[in-house]
């Protein structure tokens, strides 16, 4: 039995991040493949980030580390490469009552004998400029359905910090990204949930319209939440929180931070501010365990109830 809780405004509260990245040593390979020249020593100096061990398992012990330091109980970590997955699964595989296994899916490359110990799939349709109304997303809806997995899809807009910082181009294509495009996916497979993340990063109307409609969509809280500049009315993250609270309640929000490299490590911060604003708003200790890693332990062993 895992009882790690960390401090909140609510008292001892058991903590699982919804959505943190593991840039594994392959994740970094796969960007040095993509830029002549360019070696994981010069990358650790260009973006003063420590670079990781070679072994998955390190990796995940610096992580294990990390999150007793801030007493944090449970992390998806998600492979954020395609190509990736066996990293995360090994950190799982070693760590299975801490880590929850998420991994970037290529559908047009998709070979499910790679995901089997993966529990969320994670679409990106801008990245990888496919729309999700394309058959070859069926067989990982399928996947999903069968094994009692999530799937993760994000929307709106995308800016990938570490590519930008390398100079990497990004040639992404924003017209995939809008949650709306996960309507008929979504009522198809009523039991896979739908995990939208950073309350759809720019389209939080689009959101929750989408997460109205259908009960197996969920959004994650994570990152600054920066796509809150792009409103027409200026919003705060207590304006968003009661917002989403309302229409969707309080049982399909899903805490992250997007921690993703050291020595940073868990990105603190992120929970302090959206802590501060849902204790503001008077959310109870009870929705509090629900946001901060009750929903997600369910949805990632039980699917989504109907
Ligand atoms: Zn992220």
């Amino acid at each position: 039995m895992n009882l790690i809780e960390r401090p909140s405004p609510w008292g001892l509260l058991p903590v699982s991040d919804a959505h943190m990245h593991f840039f594994s040593h392959r994740f970094f390979e796969a960007l040095a493949e993509q830029k002549p020249g360019l070696t994981l020593d010069a990358m650790g100096a260009q973006l003063g980030w420590q670079m990781p061990p070679a072994e998955p398992e390190h990796l995940a012990a610096l992580w294990t580390q990390d999150l007793d330091r801030h007493r944090v109980a449970r992390a998806t970590l998600i492979a954020s490469v395609p190509g990736d997955e066996a990293s995360v699964a090994a950190a799982a595989r070693k760590h299975p009552d801490r880590f929850i296994a998420a991994a970037m899916i290529h559908p047009r490359k998709w070979n499910a004998a790679n995901f089997a110990e993966i529990q969320i799939g994670c679409l990106f349709p801008a990245m990888h400029c496919f729309s999700m109304h394309e058959d070859c997303l069926r067989p990982v809806f399928e996947w999903a359905e069968q094994g009692q997995r999530a799937v993760f899809v994000h929307c709106g807009v995308l800016s990938v910090g570490v590519r930008d910082k390398l100079g990497l181009a990004s040639p992404f294509d924003m017209r995939f990204s809008n949650p709306i495009d996960l309507h008929s996916i979504a009522l198809r497979h009523p039991r896979v949930p739908v995990i939208v993340p950073h309350f759809g990063a720019g389209y939080f109307r689009e959101a929750l319209m989408l997460a109205d409609l259908c009960p197996n969509v969920y959004l994650d809280t994570s990152s600054s939440n920066r796509w809150m500049l792009y409103q027409e009315s200026q919003l705060n993250l207590r304006q968003v929180f009661r917002r989403a609270l309302d229409v969707i309640g309080p049982k399909r929000l899903l805490f992250g931070s997007d921690s993703s490299f050291f020595p940073r490590g868990w990105h603190q911060q992120i929970f302090e501010d959206q802590a501060k604003a849902l204790y503001e708003i008077d959310v109870s200790a009870a929705d509090a365990r629900a946001i901060f890693g009750e929903n997600l332990l369910r949805i990632i062993t039980r699917g989504h109830n109907l």
